[in-house]
């Protein structure tokens, strides 16, 4: 794995600057946050941007999310270390990865072929064995690994797709953006006696999640 010292200190400025001070204060999340090389998942012509406070391309029309809403959707579903947990759109494979330290098994879905096996060759690369890659459309969940403790989404959605909280086990949370194509609201769903019960988070923008239970191809 690439180890620079400048890379290094890049991180612990990004944890510091826009993950801390914006007030994430889960230490397993700082922590893993710290720990994974998010320039292992940047396409190599972005590399020195990876520690920036913005997304980046990645290719295929396609971003890696902003450090700042990583750790904050993480951070949202409370993750203790034992949990199955769900995440559409791959990408990178940078929030896979950060799920998978915090979790005990990661199942993460990507519709574009190319972005699943770069995402897994990138885990690869940070010595990550507790992720399985999926090349399917989410929208419909991956019913073969539920039920799940929780499910993340990583692209913009017009709203909850049905089989993703009929896949979240009792006492699950699903963090999903909801809203039209330009702009989002992170929503945090719990299944609570078989309920769902929703809270608005911040506001985002997401590429658009493209499926059955989400948005047509334009
Ligand atoms: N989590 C990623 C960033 C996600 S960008 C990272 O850490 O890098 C959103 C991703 O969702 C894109 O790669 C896009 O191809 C994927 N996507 C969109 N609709 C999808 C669907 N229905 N199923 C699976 N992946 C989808």
């Amino acid at each position: 794995m690439v180890r620079s010292p400048n890379f290094d200190q890049a991180r612990e400025r990004m944890v510091q600057r826009q993950i801390e001070a914006r007030g994430v204060s889960d230490q397993r999340v700082l922590a893993a946050m710290r720990e994974i090389p998010r320039h292992v998942f940047a396409v190599k012509t972005n590399q020195d941007r990876s520690y920036d406070d913005c997304p980046l391309p990645i290719g295929f029309g396609q971003t890696i999310s902003q450090p700042y809403m990583v750790a904050i959707m993480t951070q949202l579903l409370r993750l203790t270390g034992n949990e199955r947990v769900l995440e559409l759109g791959t990408g990178s494979g940078y929030q896979a990865a950060i799920l998978a330290k915090l979790a005990n098994w990661v199942y993460t879905v990507e519709r574009i072929p190319e972005l699943s096996e770069m995402a897994r060759s990138n885990a690869v690369e940070c010595g990550l064995s507790n992720i399985t890659f999926i090349i399917a459309d989410g929208t419909k969940g991956w019913p073969d690994g539920a039920p799940y403790d929780a499910i993340i989404v990583t692209a913009g959605s017009p709203g909850i797709p049905g089989p993703l909280f009929d896949q979240l086990s009792e006492g699950g949370r699903l963090v999903i953006p909801v809203g039209d194509r330009f702009s989002q609201t992170l929503k945090v769903v719990e299944k609570i006696g078989g309920v769902e019960r929703i809270r608005d988070s911040l506001d985002c923008r997401f590429v658009d999640l493209v499926g059955e239970y989400g948005w047509s191809e334009l």
